[in-house]
């Protein structure tokens, strides 16, 4: 992960370089911003460039040891803090400040990132603030939150803060294509992805499940109970249901060319969302929509 490879954040991206370029980088940053819009990158980015051997300006290097163990996440400088058991504890930062307060082993500095800073626990944050408010002169440290609100006041005080904001459908689009998603893929998703690329990539891959178990869906060879199972798992999460309904919907349209009855699914489906929204159970639901589409005369 180097600056370049993040999409859009233009900004944010050149005050960080700029400090970096002019040497003032501060000890502590706070990288905030919805999730999957590229905080966590930002921030490996900025952890390989002050841990590179051999630095070219603002960028890191790339093939020095220290940037592949930056890569592998095996640099001794670099500690990356994860949320265990629903919180970071007490025990943990005190142990993170030990760390912290020796001499770096291999670079210069020492970097820190709390990913998911707004799970450090308040007696955690209290015990945080020792250590933001006297740094050791080699000490880095970037918390990343969802908001500068989800973090203990006096701890955001103390750090400088970075926004990172939702993606444009064009960003979005930018992001996939450096995936090599597909265009018709890029297209389907980005209209759902409420400008994260993180939550675009999660959906690329619930969609191919979908489409997966939207395929066993109209096999005919399956039987109905199969078939309602499917449909079921497909529905499970809630926030999943319209796009769900979406590709669903574009499966069933795709029926309509091969069926001459397949207009009957679409009025039955109509009534299958409807009920969703009312919040009818999705098993019960699905039975209405195998009735409805019975009714209609087609065979499922
Ligand atoms: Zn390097």
């Amino acid at each position: 992960m180097a600056f370049v490879d993040l999409i859009g954040q233009s900004e944010s991206i050149q005050r960080l370089e700029k400090s970096i370029y002019e040497n003032r980088l501060s000890h502590a940053y706070l990288f905030f911003g919805p999730a999957g819009v590229g905080k966590r990158t930002a921030a490996l980015a900025l952890a390989k460039r002050l841990l590179c051997e051999r630095p070219q300006e603002i960028k890191s290097c790339g093939p020095c040891s220290a940037c592949l163990k930056v890569e592998k996440g095996v640099h001794p400088d670099l500690r990356l803090v994860a949320v265990e058991e629903n919180s970071i504890k007490i025990d943990l930062i005190r142990e993170i400040q030990n760390w912290l307060a020796i001499i770096p082993f291999e670079a210069n500095r020492k970097v820190v990132i709390f990913d998911h800073a707004e799970k450090i626990s308040r007696g955690a944050a209290n015990a945080l603030l020792k250590t933001l408010e006297e740094p050791p002169s080699h000490a880095l440290m970037i918390l990343v939150a969802p908001a500068v609100q989800s973090i203990l006041p006096t701890v955001a005080s103390r750090c400088q803060k970075i926004p990172f904001r939702s993606l444009t459908p064009e960003e979005l689009m930018e992001g996939l294509k450096r995936l090599s998603l597909y265009d018709a893929q890029i297209d389907s998703i980005v209209p759902w992805a409420q400008g994260s690329l993180g939550k675009a990539i999660q959906l690329k891959n619930q969609m191919e499940e979908v489409t997966a178990l939207t395929d066993g869906f109209f096999s005919f060879q399956k039987f109905r109970s199969e078939r309602v199972a499917l449909i079921e798992k497909i529905f499970k999460e809630r926030e999943n249901w319209e796009w769900c309904y979406d590709v669903i919907a574009l499966m069933i349209r795709k029926q309509i060319i091969k069926e001459e009855k397949g207009f009957e699914w679409m009025d039955a489906l109509g009534e299958f969302y409807r009920a969703l929204e009312l919040n009818v159970a999705p098993r019960i639901a699905i039975e209405r929509f195998f009735y409805r589409v019975e009714q209609g005369g087609v065979r499922v």
